[in-house]
């Protein structure tokens, strides 16, 4: 990876697309507490459209855009919960978007196609929330008691994939190559 290319640009704020492993550089340095968020444009380049807006709550949020087929991105800063939320995994099916998230720990990429679902019956919000709610808990559970294998991460990851593929969603997961590393200094950060 080149020296932190991704961290320069940010900070200087001459920023107008980033690449991919610029963004990873980014989201791995736990210096860099904004979250930063655009779309996608061509194949590698990922314009930036807002950085580090924060609402009153003091949350780092972003304002991404809706246009059904295209393919937004954001960052999960080092300190945050590294997994979709939920309304990340709803943006896909509301607004026929394509959700990319860089988190500290790898890529997600969410999208929506119900045209494959095998039966008409419409899937109940209620379903997603329920599945998330697991999904979510287990890792944060994981992730406060301080304990983290990575085969127990990504068995919970599977687990959630499988689940919500029946509902039309496609999820990928693509862990960063150091993802051991995380292990000790996630477990410091982390609550
Ligand atoms: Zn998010």
């Amino acid at each position: 990876m080149s020296e932190n290319n991704g961290m320069k640009k940010i900070k200087n704020l001459k920023v107008n697309t980033l690449t991919k492993s610029e963004i990873e550089e980014i989201v791995t340095n736990d210096v860099y507490k904004k979250e930063i968020c655009g779309d996608k444009v061509g194949r590698v380049r990922y314009r930036v459209n807002t950085i580090g807006k924060i609402n009153r709550n003091g949350r780092s949020y972003c304002d991404n855009g809706i246009s059904a087929g295209v393919t937004y991105w954001h960052t999960h800063t080092y300190n945050n919960p590294f997994w979709p939320s939920l309304e990340d995994i709803k943006r896909c099916s509301n607004y026929k978007t394509i959700e990319m998230i860089f988190s500290s720990m790898g890529i997600w990429k969410i999208k929506f196609d119900s045209s494959k679902l095998r039966s008409s019956i419409p899937v109940q919000t209620k379903d997603i929330d329920d599945c998330w709610k697991i999904f979510h808990n287990k890792l944060d559970k994981m992730f406060c008691g301080g304990t983290f294998e990575p085969q127990e991460l990504f068995n919970v990851i599977y687990d959630f994939k499988k689940q919500i593929r029946k509902m039309g969603y496609r999820l990928t997961f693509e862990p960063f190559g150091n993802l051991k590393e995380f292990k000790t200094s996630f477990n410091k950060l982390w609550k």
